[in-house]
């Protein structure tokens, strides 16, 4: 039975999974959620009616998230994972005969998901250290008009921030929509959060998964002009939220705190891992997120991946990706799994 012709040439999302024992590849929390939410989340879970189908609206979960950002319930747009969100966004705005705007390395999964939709990709080039230039953003969207532009900050796989500048820069040359996808955005000096306005063709995506130590429960969410989330509302298939993601989320707003504080000691992590392999021969790039992009200067990435993986720290080999040739990615872990991180990495770059 074939397949669509223009899905033949795509190739799935991989993130290979290996037995280890520190895993810092997936730039997920190290930490479990706390012990109080998971209490809580079982007591309400046990008084679910299951035979009735959840709020189609989240009404709830949206009030909540809502009011984290200061700005009406109307504005917010939930769904599986940010993930979906931006599947959601790209079914809206994209599809056969229109163009989405990338600017390369970035998250793979915003062209992937742009192609299926049956969008053209335009991919503009960051400058070799991996910042955007406005004049290559200027050619992008001058020979593409996309209707939709992604930006990401902090960007992965690279850590780094978005400048203000640079996301008022691009949403005053892009033509259509620009997404700014903030999964990392908890661990960044600023949000892109405070420039949602109604007037403004802009959204701001963000995640349960990193920050929130919910990998496990598929949660994310835009914020954007109301009008925006009507439509993406349209679009979505009904009842996509089911009942326990629902409690979850609602819960887990409830301990921004914690939240907080584990973001806190993640951002100081972050800086010692910075700093300890700064002083090894390896250019470290800048990240405003919860991993580091680095390249190991006079050895091939892949060796030194593979060295790390002989003492059991898995990383995420990034050095045969377009654009990245020897760099590696490590995710921020726990203060113990940073130091065999830390130590693994020194002996293999002895
Ligand atoms: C992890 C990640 C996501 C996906 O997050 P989910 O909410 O788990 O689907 C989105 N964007 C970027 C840049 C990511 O790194």
């Amino acid at each position: 039975m074939p397949v669509r012709d223009d899905l033949r040439a795509l190739e799935g999302y991989h993130s290979p999974q290996v037995q280890v024992r520190v895993r810092l590849n997936t730039n997920e929390s190290p930490f479990p959620p706390p012990v109080a939410w998971r209490d809580a989340f079982a007591e309400e879970l046990s008084r679910v009616e299951w035979h009735r189908y959840p709020d189609r609206a989240a009404s709830e979960l949206r009030a909540g998230i809502a009011a984290m950002h200061g700005v009406r319930p109307e504005q917010v747009f939930v769904a599986n994972g940010s993930n979906e969100v931006l599947q959601t966004v790209l079914l809206t705005f994209a599809g056969p005969g229109r163009t989405v705007a990338t600017f390369e390395p970035t998250y793979q999964l915003h062209g992937h998901i742009a192609r299926l939709t049956g969008a053209t990709v335009a991919e503009g080039e960051r400058a070799a250290d991996f910042t955007l230039d406005m004049g290559e953003v200027r050619r992008v969207i001058r020979d593409a008009s996309p209707t939709v532009t992604f930006l990401c900050s902090p960007n992965n796989p690279t850590g780094l921030e978005e400048p203000e500048a640079n996301v008022r820069g691009v949403l005053s040359l892009a033509p259509g929509l620009l997404v700014v996808d903030e999964a990392y955005g908890q661990f960044a000096s600023w949000s892109a959060m405070g420039l949602v306005d109604d007037e403004l063709p802009m959204v701001v995506s963000r995640t349960f998964s990193k920050t929130w130590s919910m990998a496990g429960s598929r949660l994310g969410y835009l914020v954007g002009p109301e009008w925006l989330v009507a439509e993406l509302d349209k679009v979505v298939l009904p009842y996509h939220l089911d009942a326990a993601k629902q409690i979850a989320g609602r819960l887990a707003l409830t301990f921004v705190a914690e939240m907080d504080e584990r973001v806190q000691l993640i951002v100081a992590e972050r800086e010692r891992l910075a700093a300890a392999m700064g002083s090894m021969p390896i250019d470290v790039v800048p990240s405003g997120a919860n991993f580091i992009l680095f390249r190991p200067r006079g050895r091939s990435g892949r060796a030194v991946w593979q060295g790390l993986l002989d003492r059991s720290v898995l990383i995420r080999d990034c050095s045969g990706w377009p654009r990245l040739a020897d760099c590696l990615r490590v995710t921020v872990g726990t203060p113990q799994e940073n130091d065999e991180f830390l130590t693994a990495l020194s002996e293999v770059m002895q």
